[in-house]
């Protein structure tokens, strides 16, 4: 029996063929990750790798029986996989994993173009909570879909090939920036400036000779995809960061890339699912909107998970409530791991490190733990349990010293459903930035634990 509790470094403790694991399952990770930058392209991967493990289309009016695999693909945004497993729904409930799947980014506002001095820009509206100055001066990606009049679908993905251009928001030079670096980092880049350069190249036969640069990209993009002006307002298209994850330091020890928030999560949980027939029934969800709130058709507010579970239920005559009040739920989602280069904002005894396993966050929130779900000892005992008894590697954490500021994940809402649901996730250094880093120790220790739980 230990008597003291020390936190352990997953690659200290892990022989060489656990360190090969590790290592091969991020190469699945950042193959998923450079096709999964928003939730479209997350949702629809997670449908292709489900057709390939045998799931087939799920009806909300079919009578599901154990062994049947199934996915709900929701508006294209955000995805189910059912895996209907032996156990008795009505006593055993579903294991439901959740993580989302859209990340910070810069959509485009309804009516985005314009020209200034011969060259021609989107306009953005942030989307989630970023740090402006960050998205200036980098390689950005154009993803998403235009819908033509008529209804016909256009799908755009500009700048991940290395043959495509990238877009770009300029900054100032240091020359010039004096008084820019006076102000505030929350100041010194202004929302109404993320604007993305999109072409230079005027059109040569354009009467007016006003906004040639805009008639000739307008003219380029009706020929590639047949869209007008006028279609950008029936369309979801954002800049993300171009580019692939890639492995960080000299040993590869870690991974850098867009959107490990939460994909790092939805990951383990889609792999999990797939990998390991359980006995209970599981449900793996990709969430869209955690970033702006949860709300809409495709977050974690809307009531589409319950319909789901109520579907389960009456397939086996049970009752939902039943169901549901038996049920148990990891919320997979990242935490803030500890960064000594600011360690001010940290408290030490209570923080996720890098590397040192599946991340549990008792409870979220800010001042005095408002608005969180506070899994109960009980579940944590559960927890605990599952995890030491399947040789995971865990640890505990705060998002932050107490009042240093907070944050929220879709926990709350499944709680609310009547769910035990407990935070288990991955430690992020540098969350919320264009390019992320996390320890591949931790990616593949939340995939064992999301493996745990299923069992
Ligand atoms: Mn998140
Ligand atoms: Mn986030």
């Amino acid at each position: 029996m230990e008597l003291k509790y020390t936190r352990k470094n997953v690659y200290k403790e892990a022989d060489g063929n656990e360190l090969e694991r590790i290592y091969e399952f991020a190469e699945g990770y950042k193959k998923f990750l450079d096709n999964s930058k928003t939730e479209r392209d997350a949702s629809l991967q997670a449908k292709l790798l489900a057709e390939q493990n045998g799931f087939k289309p799920f009806s909300f009016s079919e009578k599901l029986k154990a062994g049947d695999k199934r996915y709900f693909l929701n508006r294209d945004k955000n995805i189910f996989l059912i895996s209907v497993g032996t156990e008795d729904v009505a006593k055993d409930g579903v294991r439901i994993m959740v993580a989302h799947v859209d990340s910070p980014r810069l959509d485009l506002k309804p009516n985005p173009m314009f020209e200034d001095c011969g060259l021609c820009y989107l306009k953005t509206h942030y989307y989630g909570g970023i740090k402006k100055y960050q998205w200036t001066a980098l390689p950005l990606a154009l993803h998403g879909v235009v819908m033509l009049r008529g209804g016909e679908r256009r799908e755009i993905c500009v700048g991940e090939d290395e043959n495509d251009p990238i877009f770009y928001i300029t900054d100032l030079l240091p020359h010039l920036g004096g008084e820019q670096a006076q102000k505030t980092l929350g100041k010194a880049i202004d929302a109404e400036s993320l604007n993305a350069v999109i072409g230079g190249l005027p059109a040569v036969d354009d009467e007016e000779e006003k906004e040639c640069v805009k008639t000739a990209v307008l003219k380029l993009l009706n020929k590639k995809y047949g869209i007008t002006e006028v279609d950008f307002q029936c369309s979801e298209l954002c800049f993300v960061p171009a580019g692939k994850a890639r492995d960080v330091g000299f040993d590869g020890a870690l991974i850098s890339a867009y959107g490990h928030d939460d994909k790092v999560c939805a990951y383990p949980e889609m792999k999990a699912i797939f990998d390991y027939n359980s006995p209970h029934t599981v449900l793996a969800v990709f969430a869209d909107k955690e970033e702006v709130g949860s709300d809409g058709t495709t977050g974690m507010q809307s009531k589409v998970i319950s319909d789901v579970i109520e579907t389960i239920a009456s397939s086996f005559g049970a009752n939902p409530i039943e169901v549901r009040y038996n049920s148990k739920c990891i919320s997979a989602d990242v935490t803030a791991g500890y960064d000594p280069a600011y360690s001010s904002v940290y408290e030490k005894r209570n923080t996720t490190f890098i590397s040192c396993g599946a991340a549990i966050s008792k409870y979220t929130g800010a001042r005095g733990k408002s608005s969180s779900n506070d899994a109960s000892a009980e579940y944590m005992g559960f927890i605990r349990d599952i995890l030491d008894d399947n040789g995971v590697f865990w640890q505990t954490g705060e998002l932050g010293a107490v009042d240093a500021g907070g944050g929220g994940t879709v926990a709350k809402y499944i709680a609310n459903l009547g769910i035990d649901t407990v935070d288990v996730g991955v430690p992020v250094l540098s969350m919320h930035a264009p390019y992320e880093l996390i320890s591949k120790a931790d990616v593949y220790s939340l995939y064992k634990a999301c493996l745990a739980f299923i069992k």
